[in-house]
Formats: C-alpha cells, sequence, structure tokens
C-alpha cells in the first residue's frame, strides 16, 4: 500500500502525520493514559522497543517538557528508549540501541537510573509478523518476558507496565503470569489499534512482587504457572490454569468511544484544486532495516538505464 493510499485509509495515519507524531502507535499510548491515567506522578520511564519513537515523543510532551523550565536537572523527568534501531533524537529522551532480550541492553538501561527506580516502563516491541499466529504470538510473549525481566530489576513498587500483547490462545496463561507481579491487569483496546488486528495492550497496575522474590528466579516462577500444579504451589488463586473458561480477563475498549474508528474512512483533506493532499512523513526512518535492498534496487534501475543508453548509442 502507497503512502498516499494508507493516508486516506487510515484516519489515525493521518492524524499522526498532522499531529507531528512520527507514527499512529502515539494515539495508542495516549487512548491507554485517558482510561488509567499512566502518566500521573510519573518521573522516570523506560520506553522499551521504542523506534520510530512516537510514544517516546509522547513521554517527551507529556512529561518532559512541561517540566524542563522549572524543574532542577536532577528532578527533570528521565526518559530511557530502547531498540534495536537507531531513532532520531527526542528532546528529553536518552537512546539506546541494542536487543532489550539481551542482558546487556538490561544492564545499560539500569546504569542510567543509577539507582533508582522507573515508575512506569512501556514496552510496544513486536516482531516482524509472519502471519502464522502461533508463531507471532510466541516471539511476541518473548518479547514480554524480556520486558518483565527488565521491570522486575527496575520498576519501582507501586509501578506500572504497559505491554502489547498479541491475543491467543496463551493469552489466559500470560495474564496469570503478569498477575504474580501486578495485583491489577487489564488488557485493553484503544480505538486507534484496527479491529482486524490481535494486538491488545496488558496495562498492569502497582507493581507487587512476591514475597521474598528474587530477579534470578523469573523464569522458573513463570514456568511454574504454566505447570499443571504451579499455579496451586504458587497461590496463585487455584484453579485459574483449569481450563480456559475459568479464567476471566478483564477486557476493556479504551480511548474516546465517539472519537475517530480506525477501521473507518473519513473526508480526505483536499488542496484547493480539489486534489488529494499528501503530508510527507513526520520523521523517515534513519537506519530502515530494508535500506541495502532499496540501495541495490536502485543500483541495479542504475545500471540498466545505462544498458539502455548504451545499446541506443551504439
Ligand atoms: N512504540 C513505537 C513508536 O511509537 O514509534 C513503535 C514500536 S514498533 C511497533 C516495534 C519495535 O520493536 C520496532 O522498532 C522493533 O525494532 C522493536 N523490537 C523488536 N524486537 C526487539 C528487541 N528484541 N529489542 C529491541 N527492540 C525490538
Amino acid at each position: 500500500m502507497g503512502r498516499a493510499s494508507r493516508d486516506k485509509r487510515d484516519i489515525y495515519y493521518r492524524k499522526a502525520k498532522e499531529e507531528g507524531w512520527r507514527a499512529r502507535s502515539a494515539f495508542k499510548l495516549l487512548q491507554i493514559d485517558e482510561e488509567f491515567n499512566i502518566f500521573q506522578g510519573v518521573k522516570r520511564v523506560v520506553d522499551l522497543c521504542a523506534a520510530p519513537g512516537s510514544w517516546s515523543q509522547v513521554l517527551s510532551r507529556k512529561l518532559y517538557l512541561p517540566a524542563k523550565d522549572f524543574a532542577e536537572d536532577s528532578e527533570r523527568p528521565l526518559i530511557v528508549a530502547i531498540d534495536l534501531q537507531p531513532m532520531a533524537p527526542i528532546e528529553g529522551v536518552i537512546q539506546v540501541q541494542g536487543d532489550i532480550t539481551n542482558a546487556r541492553t538490561a544492564e545499560v538501561v539500569i546504569r542510567h537510573f543509577d539507582g533508582c527506580k522507573a515508575d512506569l516502563v512501556v514496552c510496544d516491541g513486536a516482531p516482524d509478523v509472519t502471519g502464522l499466529h502461533d508463531m507471532d504470538e510466541f516471539v511476541q510473549s518473548q518479547l514480554i518476558l524480556a520486558g518483565l525481566t527488565i521491570v522486575t530489576h527496575i520498576l519501582k513498587v507501586g509501578g506500572k507496565f504497559i505491554a502489547k500483547i498479541f491475543r491467543g490462545k496463551d493469552t489466559s496463561l500470560l495474564y496469570c503470569q503478569l498477575k504474580l507481579f501486578f495485583p491489577i491487569v487489564t488488557f485493553a483496546k484503544p480505538k486507534s489499534s484496527r479491529n482486524s488486528s490481535i494486538e491488545a495492550f496488558a496495562v498492569c497496575e502497582n507493581y507487587s512482587p512476591p514475597d521474598g522474590f528474587n530477579e534470578k528466579d523469573l523464569h522458573r516462577l513463570l514456568e511454574k504457572v504454566g505447570s499443571p500444579s504451579g499455579a496451586e504451589d504458587l497461590d496463585c488463586s487455584s484453579g485459574w490454569l483449569e481450563g480456559p473458561n475459568k479464567v476471566y480477563i478483564p477486557f476493556l475498549a479504551c480511548g474516546d468511544l465517539c472519537g475517530y474508528d480506525s477501521d473507518r474512512s473519513y473526508p480526505l483533506p483536499k488542496n484547493p484544486d480539489g486534489s488529494y493532499r499528501s503530508l510527507e512523513p513526520v520523521q523517515p526512518p534513519i537506519a530502515p532495516p530494508y535500506k541495502r535492498a532499496l540501495e541495490m534496487k536502485k543500483a541495479l534501475n542504475n545500471g540498466a538505464q545505462e544498458l539502455d543508453r548504451l545499446s541506443l548509442d551504439s
């Protein structure tokens, strides 16, 4: 789908350009905030899987920019963003390029906090989707677990964790795993997230690790939830995992219900002559994974044109 046709079909894609967001995902975080007030009292945030940076922009606009002229240096909000991809700079956002499943990346993030804890961790991580739901859901769950590992090291007790999930057959297991650490877990679907997408967001509130929890035990603990007797051993409401119908997951649609619908078409912005007015991207990716493919294609085209020219000359 070309840029213009996407502009025409997707209101949030177009609105993002109009309002200066690098991606339409910004609206998802804004709509989650409308419902859950996730930024209240927040000074330190980690944005996992942040590129191209629209969530970091939201964090900068909501937390950093309003405070930067008043607060002392040490009081200014701290926002650390991590992604595999490099990101163009955003005011007030420290960037770390790395893989969140790698322990070394987590260590770099922790170092930026200099012994302090974060109030909020957000994770919009997504693998390159294959279309094979089970596989995509599995890879996505690995990203959430990597996010949860960082959470257990960096999030303050009482803090919040927002993570993108793919709904599928293991959703109830994931819910139970998150419930081990957060007494309140809601799966939310912002209005800007298309109905056709299996994406939703886990909104986890009031971080409260189990008594005596040691971060090194995270994976053993999570595996136990998935084992037949595990849930009971861990006293996480025994019986939860006996059958899919036994788990009732709070699921909430969020965002202004009278607001834009991501699956509808809306009137298009027009030039004075009546033609369609397309907007440029706010921030094109600075090093997209497909960059080399584009360069090779361009070189091939140039080569073909040169051959044509030579054959015409001769
Ligand atoms: N929240 C972002 C925004 O608002 O601009 C969009 C995030 S995009 C949907 C998903 C991101 O996850 C991609 O930029 C991708 O590079 C990143 N990602 C996927 N796997 C990752 C990993 N293992 N470590 C770090 N980033 C990862």
